[in-house]
């Protein structure tokens, strides 16, 4: 018999879809404003006040389903999950229950293997209590009745580093499909993680239910304690108990937060004010012909048709926004090795520079291309390049203007390099003497004077040319 104790692992996975509107009212979906400005009489479950299914949520929902591989059921219900909170006005949240949105679907892990999803359902999120000072608790309702998709793995996963490359592949697709903006700081995407253990070919262990994670970081860190705690456990011959934990990240452990509710504790039953959702075949299928390709698709596509390295396709695919440059600036016309470059190096660092993301920015295919063109023919050096590419991100400005902007444009003039070049030589018949000799490496002494001299701008090419023709003259 194989002793060593294998981990099983599952996550439940709740995920805000980005709607302009909450699931069941006109309210707006939005994040980090005056608390309780966004209610109205049926998100702070005023009596009386009737649900009215928003459609925009539902082909959030479909299109994040189908993306996922799930199969989208044409007839699903609404139910009544029965708690009480001070985050819950209602007293019950609205989700679905034995007939859920979605059955089946997966994910594909950059080793190849798929992590199966049970279920994917749709429900309305909670309010949010905020223990202020710990002597009071304040409610936020802006958050009560905004849409989630929730999705249940399988117990497919088996380590800390499969659970965060799941959720990094998950979150990719979700942003992809636009369905969410996937931030997790900002609680757009929150994960409970299932753990435990047992020995090979044997049945599962009893699992523990870690709750409310916020960061990927913290989904590894919970799944490594729980492994280790509940391995101590059995070790010392006691037994895991079936309960939720809750992760404490300045102490890196967690700690038992309730015993574990059964699914009769939340009384289900169908919602009474609302009626099935009912899909016709052919609006999912329509769903499906208007799903963008996804990033895995993408990546072996920029890999296999334009030759790009497995990183530059990893770092060109993870987001969406720069996938479409990306492709939009090959349109026109530039190489797509040198283009690549630019993208993954320059403005990936321009982006972090300046703490934005693509969709803030202003550049557009055409500017980058204009961009790529000028320093390829000499006009700008690579580092002005830089340089202008940080300022049209900014400005929205096409590169020729701020090259005369910002007075980049390369010294190209011969008389004028020759001016430099002649001063730089002045003093310095030892390095000439080398240069004769047949070090041209020397020449570098020389080289970087004139550089500098013309603040970087002189075409550098142009400046060895003319240093050896000095050089030389001076000999004959
Ligand atoms: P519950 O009835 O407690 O909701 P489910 O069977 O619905 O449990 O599973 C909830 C989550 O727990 C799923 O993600 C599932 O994959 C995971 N899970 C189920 N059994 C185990 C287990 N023995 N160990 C770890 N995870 C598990
Ligand atoms: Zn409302
Ligand atoms: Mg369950």
């Amino acid at each position: 018999m194989d002793n060593t104790w294998e981990p099983v692992i599952g996550l439940e996975v709740h995920c805000q879809l980005a709607t302009a509107t909450k699931l069941f009212c006109g309210c707006a979906n939005t994040f980090g404003e005056e608390p309780n400005t966004h209610t109205c009489v049926v998100c702070s479950a005023q009596p009386g006040a009737l649900p009215v299914l928003n459609q925009g949520a539902v082909k959030h929902a479909v299109r994040a389903c189908l993306a996922l591989d799930a199969e989208v059921s044409e007839h699903s219900v609404f139910a009544r999950k029965n708690y009480f909170y001070c985050d819950l006005p209602k007293g019950y949240q609205i989700s679905q229950y034995d007939r859920p949105l979605a059955l089946g679907g997966g994910v594909a892990l950059p080793d190849g293997s798929r992590v199966r999803f049970e279920r994917i359902h749709m429900e309305e999120d909670a309010g949010k209590a905020i223990h202020d000072r710990g002597s009071r608790t304040l409610v936020d309702l802006n958050r009560a009745g905004v849409p989630l998709i929730e999705m249940v793995t399988e117990p497919d996963l088996s380590s800390s580093e499969e659970a965060k490359a799941f959720l990094v592949a998950l979150r990719e697709i979700l942003r992809y499909t636009r369905v969410s903006d996937g931030d997790m700081e900002k609680g757009s995407l929150r994960c409970d993680v299932n753990v435990s253990i047992h020995h090979p070919n044997t049945p599962f262990g009893v699992k523990v239910e870690v709750k409310n994670l916020n960061s990927i970081r913290h989904v590894g860190g919970a799944i490594e304690h729980e492994i280790a705690r509940q391995t101590e456990v059995l070790e010392g011959g006691g037994r895991v108990v079936q309960e939720t934990r809750a992760w404490n990240p300045d102490r890196r452990e967690t700690s038992t937060m309730r015993s574990k509710e059964n699914a009769e504790d939340y009384r289900y039953f169908p919602e009474p004010d609302l009626p099935p959702l009912v899909l016709a075949r052919d609006w999912i299928e329509d769903q499906r012909t208007l799903l963008v390709e996804l990033p895995a698709a993408r990546r072996s596509r920029f890999q296999g048709e334009l030759g790009l390295s497995e990183y530059d396709a990893q770092v060109l695919c993870a987001d969406r926004s720069v996938a479409d440059l990306f492709e939009g600036t090959l349109a026109l016309g530039v190489a797509a090795k040198d283009l690549a470059n630019w993208i993954t190096n320059d403005l990936m660092r321009a982006l972090g520079e300046r703490d934005l993301e693509l969709e803030d920015g202003r550049l557009s295919a055409k500017g980058l291309a204009d961009l790529v063109r000028l320093v390829q023919e000499g006009t700008i050096h690579r580092s002005a390049g830089r340089e202008v590419l940080g300022s049209m991100l900014e400005s929205g400005k096409d590169a020729a203007t701020l090259v005369g902007e910002l007075g980049l444009e390369q010294i190209s003039d011969p008389s004028a390099i020759e001016a430099l070049c002649r001063t730089a030589l002045l003093g310095r018949e030892d390095v000439a003497a080398q240069v004769r000799d047949g070090k041209l490496k020397a020449l570098g002494a020389l080289v970087g004077p004139v550089m500098k001299a013309s603040q970087g701008k002189a075409n550098p090419k142009e400046v060895r040319d003319t240093l050896l023709r000095l050089i030389e003259d001076a000999a004959g």
